[in-house]
């Protein structure tokens, strides 16, 4: 039988309730406990897929090929779990489905209303996801803040499903945000007091109040939180800005968090096994030295907006040993060799991440330009990737108009648009998910990896144009890993004198984890620290 943790928020949002959930997910699953998360956005969107990433961060891929919020990258690392399409439900979706069914009479000439046809659909979207993953406890994160009007039917659901299900078997936790007034030097309780007022008018009264605040409040708010709000005074837990987001599972269990939910959940009180979680910390805690990785992207002014890449930089960093310094670099900023060379000549490796449009493309083929010369580790990821070959066409190969579909009306199209892809419509239509992929000996591919079939995430609708295999390859291009069922070029490298030089079609950061931090990543950055010796 499942139980339900539900987890709010309160006063302002960004205030860290995924990684509540996550460390969560992450204390239950060392308790032996089968975990599976979902995230409710309450945004009109149908998923993430086409925002911008200087607005709303990364678009998130799982394995059967659904683009998520970025928070669930944060229960895939923090726990160690694949998630699948029933993990993310935002209102775009939710009403999208309403409307379908509608439109095909599903309704039978009812009155189409929010109760209860869109709180219907929510619930039965969160009994879908445990039928088909089955887990002791399925943790629901609420997006945005308790009082929007966007997540109303969001926890009138809950509220609803909690009363279905037996409120023994829910948990609500809510995240709230404890202000500092520095004029009088104190912590201020009485926002959240109003945050869990509003809740509990709508239904819902919190069991575990979450206190988040920069440093450490003193046990009277503690108290006066429980009192004020109506909760046992060990469930109001103060979580505090760590320095690391991976400390907090450990940092939670010591305020008793996961001994709480246990409790009120009516678990059983297994044993915590810290075991490989330690293991992490200790790497983290043990870096010495740094290195400087420059990210060349067009979307660098979010920093949420690389997430993915940056979290499996560091975990590449705690595996390496070293701390990774990452320097930003805006492609659009690079106009000229020159340029490349002020930005890049004292960094020990370039990565150029995804990206959609022509903006800032040039930037990026001189930067690999440079990179490649000056025998500086290069990481390309998707568009990355097509950008490596496109500079290698142009500069190598001599295909001086080399370019990809995607920016140019002619040209020498070595990147171009995949088959499938012509008269797509947007949204969730691209070459998304999990693919095969075969390694060919002796490359960097399989020194990585050290595996010969490999199967990563994707998202893209350009592809190595095959026309242009031979002419690249003999020029010295090493097609390094292919789709087998389809013949995709999914990676290639360059041979030169030994230099980490690969540019790779899927998204690699996206399956690295903490716990088990991603192959072409930990060489990556052992290349960068090579250079820096
Ligand atoms: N814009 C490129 C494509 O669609 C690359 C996509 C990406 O980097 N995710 O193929």
């Amino acid at each position: 039988m499942t139980k339900y943790v539900f987890v709010t928020g309160g006063v302002v949002s960004g205030i860290g309730k995924g990684i509540i959930a996550a460390s969560l997910g992450r204390l239950l699953k060392m308790r032996g406990f089968k975990i599976q998360v979902e995230k409710f956005d309450p945004y009109l969107n149908v998923d993430p897929g086409t925002m911008n990433p200087n607005e709303h961060g990364e678009v998130f891929v799982t394995d059967d090929g659904v683009e998520t919020d970025l928070d669930l990258g944060h229960y895939e690392r923090m726990i160690d779990i694949s998630l699948n399409k029933f993990s993310n439900l935002t209102s775009g979706k939710v009403l999208w489905s309403v409307l379908n069914k509608e439109r095909n009479g599903e309704f039978l000439g009812k009155t189409v209303q929010i109760i209860p046809h869109v709180t219907n659909e929510i619930k039965s979207f969160i009994r879908q996801n445990v039928e088909n993953t089955k887990p002791d406890v399925l943790i629901t994160e609420i997006g945005g803040t308790i009082g929007d009007i966007e997540s109303q039917s969001f926890i009138e659901a809950i509220r609803q499903f909690s009363l279905e299900v037996g409120l023994e078997n829910c948990l609500f936790i809510h995240v709230c945000l404890v202000p500092f007034i520095s004029g009088s030097d104190e912590y201020k309780t009485k926002p959240t007091q109003h945050s869990v007022k509003e809740l509990q008018g709508m239904g819902i009264r919190p069991d575990i109040i979450i206190a988040r605040s920069d440093t450490a409040i003193d046990e009277s708010l503690i108290k006066k939180i429980a009192m004020f709000c109506n909760v046992k005074e060990d469930c109001v837990i103060n979580d505090i800005t760590l320095d690391d987001l991976y400390f907090c599972p450990n940092f939670l269990h010591d305020k008793g968090f996961d001994e709480v939910v246990v409790r009120e959940l009516n678990l059983p009180a297994t044993k915590i096994d810290f075991a490989d979680w330690d293991k992490m910390l200790k790497k983290i805690k043990n870096r010495s030295g740094n290195v400087t990785i420059a990210i060349v992207g067009k979307y660098c002014k979010l920093r949420d907006s690389y997430i993915s890449i940056v979290e499996a930089l560091n975990h590449a960093g705690c595996e390496n040993g070293v701390f990774v310094n990452i320097k930003w670099i805006e492609s659009e900023d690079i106009k000229s060799e020159e340029d490349a060379k002020d930005q890049l000549l004292d960094v020990q490796g370039v990565l150029v991440p995804g990206g959609f449009g022509s903006r800032g493309i040039e930037g990026k083929i001189i930067a690999c330009k440079v990179a490649r010369e000056n025998k500086i580790p290069y990481f390309g990821i998707c568009l990355g990737m097509q950008i490596a070959v496109i500079e290698f066409a142009r500069n190598v190969a001599g295909i001086k108009e080399a370019n990809s579909r995607e920016f140019a009306q002619k040209g020498d199209f070595v990147i171009d648009l995949m088959p499938d892809q012509v008269n797509q419509q947007k949204g969730g239509t691209m070459r998304l998910g999990a693919y095969d992929c075969e390694i060919v000996p002796n490359t960097i591919m399989e020194k990585s990896y050290k595996s010969m079939k490999i199967s990563e995430r994707h998202r893209h609708r350009y592809e190595f144009n095959n026309d242009y295999r031979d002419i690249l390859v003999k020029n010295g291009l090493i097609v390094s890993g292919v789709n087998p069922q389809k013949n995709i070029v999914e990676t290639v490298e360059f041979n030169n004198h030994g230099q980490y030089f690969i540019g790779v079609q899927f998204h690699p950061e996206f399956k690295s984890r903490p716990t088990s931090p991603h192959p072409l990543f930990v060489a990556f950055v052992n290349a960068a620290k090579e250079l820096k010796k």
